[in-house]
């Protein structure tokens, strides 16, 4: 099974100008190679494979001299990289791959050939950087990925290989749905309601009075720059709180239940809607989820997203009726056709529950039971439990 795990790292000066110059070509590699495959591909409709990618990349080397710096295999991983990039936008599970900026987070990886030491990780060309390891690594390193945050905070994710082969899964045992909203982070079926947590308030005025000092500073000016990286500080902050509180509850729900079923929510086409956008993309439904599939996977549990048009909200979950119109602002709802009183999102929390219970049941796998339901092929197809390890 593979297993991920960040760990601060504390490079010298003289690392850290390694890893400045190694960021740099790789993501000059990356640019290049990207608007290549985009010309290719408005010519000739067809993008470009790996192996061209690569050929590319080597290319570079021979034509400038300060490619030379970075180690070869970093290089050939952002081939890899971009490559899987379109697959995975050509397999709907990804947006079209970015040009990558000087400004944002930084990262290389290093395929093979780091190892752990004492107090630290080995690399190629680099030497012996000061790690904190605050969990140890067992099994074997896959790939080792070194990133740089705004705030100038060196990472190292390693991916390791424990040996173990992944849990068979089991749909035995209590199965739960869940209902991802703004009002509530999430409610689940058997009645929970988790809050969203209140700390990006707190945050915010801070941020705030941060970002207009910022717009004051003079540009290019020390000041503007450590004011910029204060910035970067409340952002750190705020990302690091919500990834606490996304942890500790799919712990917990992942603990209790042996079946998770969550609403496919195509997060990415709800945050189009502007209104909505900040609130979205603050709340973090996607590292949520990903969260509660691999936790789940993990201890051979199933976690299923089921397809995001099935009216979850609008359907009694008593006696299946289903309402024409149920405007967001309403919260209480009362059945006409068996009189039952309804919290809107217990009620679609229920929905999704048994709805995933209908996808696992191989019997009724083929058959919408729920009138007026039009399932489309598109939405089958997501609704199948993934295997991928991770
Ligand atoms: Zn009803």
């Amino acid at each position: 099974m593979l297993k991920a795990s960040k760990y601060r790292i504390y490079p010298t000066a003289k690392q850290r100008q390694h890893l400045a110059q190694s960021f740099g070509c790789c993501r000059f590699a990356w640019n290049l190679a990207l608007n290549l495959t985009n010309e290719t591909y408005k010519a000739t409709g067809f993008g470009l494979n790996r192996f061209a990618i690569q050929k590319e990349i080597a290319k570079l080397k021979k034509e400038y001299e300060w490619m030379k710096e970075p180690y070869s295999q970093c290089l050939q991983v952002v081939a890899l990289n971009l490559s899987r990039a379109f697959i995975n936008f050509f397999e709907g599970r990804a947006a079209y791959p970015q040009f990558k900026s000087k400004h944002r987070k930084q990262s290389i990886s290093y395929p093979q050939n780091v190892s752990i030491v004492e107090n630290g990780m080995k690399f190629p060309k680099m030497g012996i950087v000061y790690a904190k390891l605050h969990r140890p690594i067992e099994g074997k390193i896959k790939t080792v990925t070194v990133s740089m945050n705004a705030k100038g905070q060196y990472f190292a994710s390693v991916l390791v290989d424990d040996g173990k082969d992944t849990p068979e899964q089991s749909t035995e045992g209590k199965a739960i749905g869940i209902d991802l909203g703004l009002t509530h982070f999430a409610i689940t079926s058997d009645g929970s309601k988790f809050d969203n947590p209140r700390w990006l308030r707190k945050h915010e005025r801070n941020l705030k009075n941060k970002q207009k000092r910022l717009s004051r500073r003079q540009k290019g000016s020390n000041n503007r720059n450590k004011t910029r990286k204060q910035v970067a500080g409340v952002h750190n902050k705020i990302s690091r709180c919500r990834e606490d509180f996304h942890h500790k509850l799919s712990r917990r729900i992942v603990n209790e239940n042996q079946v998770i079923c969550v609403e496919d929510l195509a997060v990415k086409n709800m945050v189009k809607n502007h209104c909505l956008a900040k609130a979205i993309s603050q709340v973090g439904w996607g590292q949520f989820c990903t969260m509660l599939k691999y936790k789940a996977e993990w201890e051979g549990k199933v976690y299923l997203e089921v397809n995001r048009f099935f009216p979850s909200s609008k359907t009694c979950n008593v006696c299946l009726n289903q309402v024409k119109s149920l405007p967001l602002d309403v919260r209480f709802w009362r059945c006409k056709k068996c009189q039952t009183n309804h919290d809107r999102d217990l009620n679609a929390a229920k929905n999704i529950r048994d709805e995933g219970l209908r996808i696992l049941s191989p019997r009724t796998r083929e058959i919408a039971y729920r009138p007026g339901v039009s399932r489309d092929s598109r939405g089958r197809k997501k609704s199948t439990i993934s295997h991928s390890a991770g």
